[in-house]
């Protein structure tokens, strides 16, 4: 039998990712499966580049804007690679984009305020802000344009250098975006590295590394904890969401159903803080399990990169299987689909949007994240039971109340246990707010000024006053 060869033996083949169209199940691409022990060099470069990049801010701002004036420039090419890698419709591809470049606008703009302390003492206390060192940026395959921004925008505006890992899924529009960054960013500020596990997990732990950002799902985000438990980094978790939509009994159903139906089944359902679960006071549960069928039945589901689609495939296969089992779980145990409820006959990872109605309260499609084109719509008798139900899950990302009397919306809104509450909509962020989940939807805070803050820490120096010294 032949000695198999080392996979680091010079003339090897570097290994490579197989990237997969979600719209055809068929491998169209590769990126390179990067080796752990590659980020040694990888952070000393970020490493370098931190001292030139901490020391000017007004040049950082500049390069800022260039950043996002380059993401627009090469706009066709990041939303077509998007779309065929992650499979979303092509103008959500372009918003994703768009939304990119105006992270970066944003905070080029930003600054961390200097502070005197008013503690009553004549000494001279001054609060200034220095950025933590080098951020490991790790993101999931929903939105791996927008995710990334999110993290490396306001690490950057803080001063700091950012090594960027997108998902095995979807490295290609992050490894296209961290080149068309790079013609514009000093070498070392950016790296995109792409690779198979252990990847992250050594990313995570890297002595070299002082915040470990990370967007994913719950358990891979305790796993990055406990790994950057080695060095203490500082993290920062965003993670999974089970949101509930609260319909109070003054709704007017008809005029909600569409923006219910798009909070619930963008891009495929695979958002984060997507609509995951409906609570309808059972007078009019049908009406509403009614209306939203309708449009599951007759929305456009195909290829993203066709102009009439509006729902694409499942990311990828193994989030296919996610979802076709806890669809399955649920109608054994007696839910019914009032719309698909399968997977789509054909080529790709297609699952027709689905309605679940008499679904038990303790199906997994109920009390976990679905993270797919699957909807279950929940019946309730009384408003303290609907708000016990949509905070009865260990997720706290969002959640909604849609009813026409504003002013009680909120209030129930207020009982809400999560993050963000919505009122008539659902998962609209603003760039300015804080953006942060409960209980198992996350640590630290993003967006914003907070999301500046969360790359920087504070330097104080006291100064005594000028007859003392
Ligand atoms: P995931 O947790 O499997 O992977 C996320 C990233 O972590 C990927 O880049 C992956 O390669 C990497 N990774 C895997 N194992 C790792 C390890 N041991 N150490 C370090 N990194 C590791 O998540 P996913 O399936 O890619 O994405 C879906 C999840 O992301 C869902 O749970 C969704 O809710 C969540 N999400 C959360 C937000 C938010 O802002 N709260 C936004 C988008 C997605």
């Amino acid at each position: 039998m032949p000695t198999p060869r080392s996979p680091h033996a010079p003339g090897h083949r570097a290994a490579r990712l197989t990237v997969v169209d979600p719209a055809t199940g068929e491998a169209f691409d590769e990126a390179p499966d990067q080796r752990p022990e590659e980020l040694d060099q990888v952070i000393a470069r970020a490493q370098r580049a931190w001292h030139g990049w901490r020391a000017d801010p007004a040049a950082r701002a500049v390069a800022l804007r260039a950043c996002a004036d380059a993401v627009e420039t090469a706009d066709d090419d990041l939303a077509r690679l998007l779309t065929r890698e992650q499979g979303k419709p092509l103008a959500e591809s372009y918003a994703e984009v768009a939304r990119t470049a105006a992270r970066l606008r944003y905070f080029a703009d930003l600054a961390p305020r200097t502070r005197r302390l008013d503690d009553g003492r004549p000494m001279r206390s001054e609060v200034t802000w220095r950025p933590v060192g080098p951020v490991a940026a790790i993101v999931p395959w929903n939105f791996p344009l927008q995710l990334a921004a999110a993290k490396f925008a306001p690490a950057f505006a803080a001063g700091n250098a950012v090594v960027l890992k997108p998902s095995p899924h979807t490295p290609l529009a992050t490894r296209l975006l961290g080149s068309v960054l790079a013609a514009v960013l000093p070498e070392g500020v950016l790296t995109v590295v792409t690779g198979r596990e252990p990847l992250g997990a050594r990313l995570a732990a890297h002595p070299g590394i002082r915040h470990v950002t990370f967007t994913g799902s719950v358990p891979t985000g305790r796993a990055v904890a406990r790994a950057a438990s080695a060095t203490l980094a500082r993290v920062t978790l965003e993670l999974g969401g089970n949101d509930a939509a609260v319909l109070l009994d003054d709704v007017d159903v008809d005029r909600i159903a569409d923006r219910l139906f798009w909070a619930a089944f963008r891009n495929c359902g695979q958002v984060c803080m997507a609509v995951k679960r409906v609570y309808a006071p059972a007078r009019i549960h049908a009406e509403v399990v009614e209306a939203l069928a309708q449009r599951a039945k007759s929305v456009a589901v195909g290829s993203g990169l066709d102009p009439g689609t509006r729902i694409g495939p499942v990311s990828n296969a193994p989030q296919l299987g996610r979802v076709a089992r806890v669809t399955r779980q649920a109608l054994a145990a007696g839910a019914r689909a009032a719309a698909g409820g399968h997977r789509l006959d054909g080529a790709g990872f297609f699952f027709a949007p689905t309605i679940l109605t008499d679904v038990p309260p303790d199906s997994r499609v109920v009390t976990g994240e679905q993270f797919g084109p699957v909807l279950p719509v929940l019946p309730y008798q009384n408003l303290d039971e609907a708000v016990e139900a949509a905070n009865g899950t260990g997720y706290g990302l969002g959640g909604s109340v849609w009813g026409t009397d504003l002013d009680r919306a909120e209030a129930v809104a207020e009982r809400l246990e999560c993050g963000t509450a919505w009122i008539n909509h659902h998962a609209e962020l603003s760039l300015a707010q804080p953006f942060a989940g409960v209980k198992d939807s996350g640590v630290g805070v993003a967006g914003g000024p907070w999301g500046l803050y969360g790359n920087l820490r504070p330097f104080v120096v006291h100064r005594p006053p000028e007859v003392e010294a």
